[in-house]
C-alpha cells in the first residue's frame, strides 16, 4: 500500500491528535503517503484533503482537539454521499483510510468497504467509552480527569456552605464517565443510564450522611440516567439543604490529554497503520488487558457495551 488517507469524526476527544501523529509518522517511515481529510466524512465528500508530511503533525501530542478537525455528516448515510466520498479517495490515489471515531463512524467505515471495498481501519475516538471491544476509548481517561478536577474544585466551595453538589457529565447512553469520576472522588451517589435509581433512597442516604457529620455531599449524574438539573429540582423537593446543580459541558471534550491518552493513540496510531500496510483492513483497534488487540468492524459495532457492574460494586462497597 502506498498511500492512505487519514480523517478524525463524530465528537472529538483528547487523544486524537497523538492518533494522527502516530499515524502520519509511522506511515512515512513506513515508505508510505498520508493524506489528512479535514471534517471528517463531510471533508472526504467535500474533497477537503491536504497532503501531511512528518512536520505537519509536529507538537500537536499535547493539545486536546483534532488538528484535522471533526464534523457530523448525514450526506454520508445515503449512497449517493459515500460514491462521492469514494470518488475523492480514488481522485488521490488513497488504497486505505484511517477513521478515527465513536461506533457512528465506524458504521461510516463499514459501509465504505462494504459497497466499494475500501480498506478501511477504525480507532476509538470517543470520550464515552461505549464501545465493547475495546477496554478503553481514545479520550476517556482525559474527560475523567477533567471531570475529577472540575468536582474537587465544585466540593471545595460546597463544603464551605455546606451543600449539596449535583453535578452532570457526558456519555451519552453510557454512565462509565459518571462511574470513574463518581468512585474518583468520593461521591454520595452516581445515577447511570444502566442501573435504576430511587431519587427518594438517594435523598435518605445524604440524610444519613448528615447525621454522621457529612457537611457536603456529591451527586454525580450521567447525561443518559437523567438531567442535572432535573435531579437537582427532585433533591430540592426532597432535602432541606442548599443543592446547587452544576454541568461540566464541553469543559470535559477538551484540554491537554493525559499520558494514557497519548501513550493509547500512539499505539493504536502504529497499529492502524501495520495493519494497512500489510494490505489487511476492515478492523477496528483497541486495547483489551492492555494488549493492542484488532476486530472485524462489522462484528465490532454489533456488540452491545456491558456494564462493568463489578466496578459499580466497588462504588457501593466504598459509598458512605
Ligand atoms: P461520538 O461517539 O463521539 O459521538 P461517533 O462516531 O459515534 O462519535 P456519530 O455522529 O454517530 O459520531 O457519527 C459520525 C459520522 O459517521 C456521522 O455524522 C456520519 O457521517 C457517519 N455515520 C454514522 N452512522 C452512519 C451509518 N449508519 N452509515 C454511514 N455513515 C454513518
Amino acid at each position: 500500500m502506498k498511500r492512505i488517507g487519514l480523517l478524525t469524526s463524530g465528537g472529538d476527544a483528547p487523544g486524537m491528535n497523538a492518533a494522527i501523529r502516530a499515524v502520519v509518522r509511522s506511515a512515512i517511515n513506513s515508505g508510505m503517503e498520508v493524506f489528512g481529510i479535514r471534517r471528517g466524512y463531510a471533508g472526504l465528500i467535500e474533497d477537503d484533503v491536504i497532503p501531511m508530511d512528518k512536520m505537519s503533525v509536529s507538537g500537536i501530542s499535547a493539545r486536546g482537539g483534532t488538528i484535522l478537525r471533526t464534523a457530523r455528516c448525514l450526506e454520508m448515510l445515503e449512497k449517493e454521499g459515500r460514491e462521492r466520498a469514494v470518488a475523492t479517495l480514488k481522485k488521490y490515489g488513497i488504497e486505505g483510510l484511517v477513521v478515527i471515531g465513536g461506533d457512528g463512524s465506524f458504521h461510516g467505515a463499514k459501509c465504505l468497504t462494504e459497497e466499494f471495498g475500501i480498506l478501511t481501519v477504525g480507532i476509538p475516538g470517543t470520550i464515552d467509552n461505549d464501545l465493547e471491544y475495546t477496554d478503553f476509548t481514545l479520550g476517556f481517561d482525559s474527560a475523567v480527569n477533567t471531570c475529577i478536577n472540575a468536582i474537587g474544585n465544585l466540593q471545595d466551595t460546597m463544603l464551605s456552605h455546606e451543600r449539596v453538589c449535583v453535578v452532570e457529565v457526558m456519555g451519552r447512553r453510557c454512565g462509565d464517565i459518571a462511574l470513574y469520576a463518581g468512585i474518583a472522588t468520593g461521591a454520595d451517589a452516581v445515577l447511570l443510564p444502566e442501573e435504576p435509581f430511587d431519587m427518594k433512597k438517594v435523598a435518605a442516604h445524604i440524610e444519613e450522611t448528615r447525621k454522621m457529620g457529612k457537611l457536603v455531599n456529591t451527586v454525580i449524574v450521567a447525561e443518559g440516567a437523567i438531567t442535572g438539573e432535573e435531579c437537582a429540582k427532585q433533591l430540592k423537593g426532597l432535602l432541606p439543604y442548599d443543592i446547587r446543580f452544576n454541568c461540566i459541558g464541553h469543559i470535559q471534550r477538551g484540554g491537554t490529554p493525559t499520558m494514557a491518552d497519548r501513550i493509547l493513540g500512539a499505539r493504536l496510531g502504529v497499529r492502524a497503520v501495520e495493519l494497512l500496510g500489510s494490505g489487511v483492513g476492515n478492523r477496528v483497534i483497541g486495547i483489551r488487558k492492555n494488549a493492542v488487540v484488532d476486530m472485524d468492524i462489522i462484528e465490532a459495532v454489533s456488540l452491545q457495551k456491558t456494564f462493568d457492574s463489578a466496578l459499580y460494586n466497588t462504588l457501593q462497597m466504598i459509598t458512605m
